[in-house]
């Protein structure tokens, strides 16, 4: 745990960012900590950087002063990185890292390795706004922290269904309603409402989808010149590989889009049996036993056959214990 007012003691400057391609666990984990010394630390010069984050997430307070510039030449007492589990998942913020007199790193993934000074990572937490909950005084939070902090654990836990929802989550959501935020907004407009073409290529992506390996995994793609097609950007895609994973029967859910030719972001989600972490840990990326993800390169064909190889060996392995 880490005794936050001591690590802030006499401090000047502060730096907090998230993960590449921010999803609603990096921006609620962030703001929710930004808006919490924003209101306690007022002498304390903080400055949140992250890259360019979805629409939906517009509703939250303090979006408009995130910084989307990494080229400051600037150095802080104190940096934060949040929701991520490796340096190079900064993007351009890392170099706020490097240069930082003190580091802390809070996250959730397991194949996080410690990049920080002070390494808080707890793989059993649903999200990393959970742990930023944790180090703070419930008393001096803000609502607009209360807000942030609410939607990073929506998200992660996909509104609470999610293997990681814990009692100890329950509880901190508990406390966080209680600072009078609109929950049922908060979830309804940020996670679920979808815009038309969002809804279309998921249509699309689910009408292309693929049932292998005896309908034990579904696998779908997304090409550049379908999300040109459909006007739609990567995070538009945010929540197809969950839906695809609600087919009943199938264990893990592929879903892949193409970042440039022949090259593509690949996610995994897998129910009970199948550490998916391992698997995207292998291709270089990672993540959680139930969510990961990594980047890979070759055809669509090449990309489905290689994840499944290693999918197989870990359902054999299951199979030979049963
Ligand atoms: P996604 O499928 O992109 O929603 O990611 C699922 C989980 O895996 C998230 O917690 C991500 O932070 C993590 N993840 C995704 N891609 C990578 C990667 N290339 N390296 C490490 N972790 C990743
Ligand atoms: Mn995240
Ligand atoms: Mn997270």
């Amino acid at each position: 745990m880490i005794n936050l007012a001591g690590e802030l003691n006499g401090v000047k400057s502060v730096a907090i960012a998230g993960h590449i391609r921010p999803d609603g666990d990096a921006v609620g984990a962030c703001l929710g900590l930004y808006h919490y010394l924003k209101k306690n630390y007022p002498e304390i010069e903080t400055t949140v950087y992250l890259e360019p984050i979805p629409a939906a997430f517009q509703m939250l307070a303090g979006v408009s002063q995130i910084c989307h510039d990494f080229e400051q030449e600037k150095t802080y007492d104190v940096f934060f990185g949040l929701d991520c589990s490796d340096i190079k998942r900064l993007g351009r913020a890392a170099g706020y890292c490097t240069g930082a007199a003190k580091t802390i790193c809070i996250d959730h993934h397991i194949s996080n390795g410690g990049f920080a000074q002070i390494n808080y990572i707890v793989p059993e937490a649903s999200s990393t706004s959970e742990l930023v909950f944790g180090i703070l005084d419930e008393e001096k939070l803000p609502y607009e922290s209360a807000e942030a902090l609410y939607m990073g654990i929506v998200h992660d836990t996909g509104v609470f269904r999610h293997s990681c929802t814990s009692p100890e989550t329950m509880e901190i959501a508990a406390k966080l309603m209680r600072k009078g935020i609109n929950c049922s907004k908060i979830i309804n407009h940020t996670f679920y409402e979808k815009t038309y073409h969002q809804n279309q290529i998921l249509g699309r992506a689910l009408l292309e989808s693929i049932l292998v390996m005896d309908k034990k995994v579904i696998f779908s793609a997304v090409r550049q010149k379908d999300m040109e097609f459909y006007g739609v950007e990567p995070s538009d895609l945010d929540g197809i590989v969950q839906v695809l994973m609600s087919t009943a029967g199938v264990e893990v859910a592929i879903f892949i889009y193409e970042t440039a030719p022949r090259e593509y972001k690949v996610s995994l989600r897998s129910k009970e049996c199948v550490d998916v972490s391992v698997v995207a840990g292998y291709f270089g990326g990672g993540g959680h036993v139930r969510a990961a993800g990594c980047a890979m390169q070759g055809s669509i064909y090449d990309v489905v056959n290689n994840i499944t190889l290693h999918i197989e060996q870990q359902l054999q392995k299951v199979e030979n214990l049963d």
